[in-house]
């Protein structure tokens, strides 16, 4: 949904720029976001509601709303973002019970990558799991391409869409056979091009390995400098280690032609 965004403070009270923008907008048909940020929020709700950030927020939306409500505009989306986590999940519940409105939802100005995608993880997690939002930024002081990325990931994981490889693997583990952290990294990055849904376990030893390998589209467990290929739950055929991330990729382009 592209749309307009509507900043809070600046233009509240100047209503014929408003209407303009409304004008404009009806002209192109495209709806308007009201975009509500935390860190501007109007100086008389933020006295009004002093430490309560999830009230005042939803309140400077509504004054938003009923602007352009008052101008028979409906065509609207909302965001309520802030960089607390726990006060934006509070923020949309609340504007969620007030009103039909799609929601955009973000954990605004996140962080870096490692922290930002937990943070954004959380929050947006929490949300869609409770069937609020409908459209998402994922916001990180990084490359916009892994902001792309996260979000996928994040729907990925919630079963909201399926999209490139999911890979499972092990954690450090003492029966690690194989060097499965350098093979699930370097798996990762030589099939980010690919876009179908296809799951690949890369496990290290035979213990949980051959249950989770043969449950994926594609896997491979651990042995002492072999490893074990499984397609479609079948077992397939032995490769050496230094072989297998070659194999792998190859086996994964074949299957998804
Ligand atoms: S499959 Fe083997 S290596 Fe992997 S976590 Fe389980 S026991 Fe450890």
């Amino acid at each position: 949904m592209t749309g307009v965004q509507t900043c809070a403070l600046p233009i509240l009270g100047k209503k014929d720029k408003i209407k303009t923008v409304v004008e404009a907008a009806i002209g192109k048909g495209i709806p308007i976001r009201i975009g509500v940020n935390s860190g501007s929020l109007e100086k008389d709700l933020k006295k009004k509601y002093k430490s309560s950030i999830p009230e005042a927020m939803v309140e400077s939306a509504m004054r938003h709303i009923r602007i352009l409500e008052d101008m028979d505009f409906y065509d609207i989306k909302i965001s309520l973002k802030g960089s607390n986590v726990m006060e934006t999940i509070e923020a949309y519940k609340i504007i969620a019970e007030k009103v039909d409105y799609p929601l955009h939802i973000g954990i605004t100005e996140a962080g870096t990558l490692f922290t930002g995608t937990i943070k954004s993880s959380l929050g947006l997690g929490i949300l869609l799991y409770e069937g609020i939002g409908d459209t998402l930024r994922v916001s990180l002081s990084s490359d916009p391409v892994n902001e792309i990325r996260v979000g996928f990931e994040i729907l990925k994981g919630l079963n909201l869409r399926q999209r490139g490889v999911n890979i499972i693997s092990c954690p450090t583990c003492s029966r690690q056979e194989i060097d499965v952290i350098q093979l699930a990294g370097d798996l990762e990055k030589r099939l980010l091009h690919i876009t179908e849904p296809l799951s690949i376990a890369v496990m290290g030893c035979v213990v949980n390995g051959p249950g989770e390998a043969k449950n994926a589209d594609i896997g491979i467990t651990g042995g002492k400098g072999i490893t074990t290929l499984y397609k479609r739950g079948k077992k397939i055929k032995k490769i050496k280690e230094d072989k297998v991330l070659e194999i792998l990729v190859d086996e994964v382009e074949s299957m998804i032609k």
